[in-house]
């Protein structure tokens, strides 16, 4: 195990925090890690790049990293944890965007990172995955064999981050949401035990942690069922840019195929970008077809008698295609440590008024203050069938059939003095765009909502859910050890 004597000797008999003393750590954690497991206080470098995070708001604050390779060290960091009453959490991918990470003070960082192996079985076509993979790790092990499975969009994150907020992306019309592939887990509970978690073994928590997945406990593993590629993993990606004049005409386009349903081969993201190949803002438009673009042709041909302003087109192997796709776009998403607002809403159409206000606002703030901060609103419209052909019921995710579409609304900037403007401005777009969803209701992906400024019913629906998860929390967390990333005991 890596330790650094120089630090320890200067922090020994020393309080690291008004929570916890090093020389715990050295007396009753350090001995019970295995030899690959790492420490690091916070003058270490690798405490640095533990630290690295996709957002700089709502930062938890750390004391100690332990930076496990194994399961037990899990296990062990957990049960020191709760014998000291010091707050933990853990961190894949490090891109979770609610507010109540915020509240984690103190605390030590279970940094899953080194759990990031992938094993492919193939008798039975399932992966089982570390606790601390990327999504990009995980498509390129899975592409390596053959096989897919429905991956978030952005290859920084962390599986199990995502998977436990159910987990959208391109691919849910043939294999639904992540959280349908998910076949067991390995999890870590608050008492300090680890399970093996399926249908079988606790179907309540099984029901809780896919949709809430965050707040009852660690998974060290988790394997999920994968699939022969399509087209031999050959996706059709094509960007476009559309002149802010030809928004209307796009929304028609993307809620005609949307309404048709969406071919479930086919994922479309629609995009403000305030620079474009114009030198002005414009609307990108990326269409992802995954399979034989032969296929996707009658589709495109919808946008291209737009007379788009700006065409590319490629074939890309899946592995690439998180890289070559909108003009680079998760190079910037994988760029740690920058101010970033977001907030999420989901919705049934393209509102053209409520879109055209939206967009209208959006224009003026971009003449403001473009030079200091880059305002993006983001809409997803990914295929429906294979989510909607899952009971409802049998998640905690509420929102399958609910969420046709995810509009996103992010700022990114470096100068965290614009962080009150900005998060002021996005929220008022938020409230303005809620009349708009085409929902009674609000409707947010709890992995894209914004934790505490979201109520609990946004997340896992207005039918008793949220007293069901509230249950389930009692009897597995009481004491709200997992409770970083939503306190959900707080609305009991
Ligand atoms: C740029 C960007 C792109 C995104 N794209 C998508 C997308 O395409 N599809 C989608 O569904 N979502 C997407 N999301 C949302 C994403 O699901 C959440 O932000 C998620 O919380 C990220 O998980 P992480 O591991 O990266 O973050 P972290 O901050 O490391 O973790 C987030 C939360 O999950 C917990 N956690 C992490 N690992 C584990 C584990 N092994 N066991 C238990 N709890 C764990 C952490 O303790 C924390 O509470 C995106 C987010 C961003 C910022």
């Amino acid at each position: 195990m890596y330790f650094s004597t120089l630090l320890a000797t200067a922090y020994a008999f020393t309080a690291v925090s008004g929570h916890f003393m090093k020389r715990q750590v050295e007396a009753g954690l350090i001995p019970l890690l295995s030899s690959n497991a790492s420490i690091y206080y916070p003058m270490d470098s690798g405490f640095t790049v533990s630290s690295e995070r996709f957002t700089e708001l709502n930062r938890p604050d750390f004391q100690l990293v332990v930076h496990v390779a194994s399961e037990d060290d899990v296990v062990a960091t957990v049960q020191f944890a709760t014998a000291n009453n010091i707050t933990f959490l853990a961190k894949s991918g490090g891109h979770g965007l609610s507010t109540s990470l915020s509240r984690v003070r103190n605390a030590i960082m279970i940094d899953m990172r080194g759990l990031n192996y992938a094993r492919y079985d193939n008798a039975t076509s399932q992966v089982t995955v570390g606790g601390g993979i990327t999504t990009g790790e995980m498509i390129n092990a899975t592409h390596a064999v053959g096989k897919e499975i429905t991956a978030g969009s952005c290859p920084c994150t962390g599986v199990l981050g995502v998977t436990m907020g159910g987990g959208v992306g391109r691919l849910m019309g043939r294999h639904g949401l992540i959280i349908d592939n998910l076949v067991e887990m390995r999890y870590v509970l608050a008492n300090g035990t680890a399970i093996t978690l399926n249908n079988q073994t606790d179907p309540e928590l099984w029901w809780g942690v896919r949709g809430a997945g965050q707040n009852f406990g660690i998974a060290t593993s988790a394997t999920y069922q994968v699939y022969d590629q399509v087209n031999n993993g050959m996706h059709y990606a094509v960007d476009m840019e559309f002149s802010m004049s030809q928004l209307h005409d796009a929304l028609d386009v993307i809620n005609a195929q949307a309404d048709e349903p969406l071919d479930e081969n086919l994922a479309l993201f629609l995009v403000t970008v305030p620079v474009g190949s114009t030198g002005g803002p414009v609307i990108a438009v990326n269409f992802v077809y995954s399979g034989p673009q032969a296929d996707a042709e009658g589709l495109l041909q919808d946008w291209l008698d737009l007379n788009p302003i700006s065409f590319s087109d490629r074939v890309v192997s899946w592995d690439s295609l998180p890289w070559r796709v909108q003009a680079g776009l998760n190079s910037e998403l994988c760029t740690p440590n920058k101010y970033r607002n977001s907030y999420s809403l989901a919705m049934d159409t393209y509102n053209h008024e409520g879109i055209q206000r939206l967009f209208d606002n959006w224009e003026r703030f971009v003449e403001s203050y473009g030079a200091n901060v880059t305002m993006n609103f983001i809409f997803e419209t990914f295929p429906q069938q294979a989510v909607v052909a899952v009971d409802v019921d049998s998640t905690a995710y509420r929102w399958r059939g609910q969420s046709k579409h995810f509009g996103i609304f992010q700022a990114t900037y470096t100068d965290g003095r614009f962080s009150t403007l900005v998060d002021d401005w996005l929220m008022e777009q938020e409230k303005i765009f809620n009349n708009y969803t085409g929902y009674d209701e609000k409707h947010v992906y709890y992995n894209y909502g914004k934790g505490t400024y979201n109520t609990a019913e946004d997340s896992w629906g207005y039918e008793g859910q949220v007293q069901r998860l509230i249950q389930l929390k009692r009897r597995v967390d009481p004491e709200g050890r997992f409770d970083g990333f939503r306190q959900l005991l707080d609305y009991a």
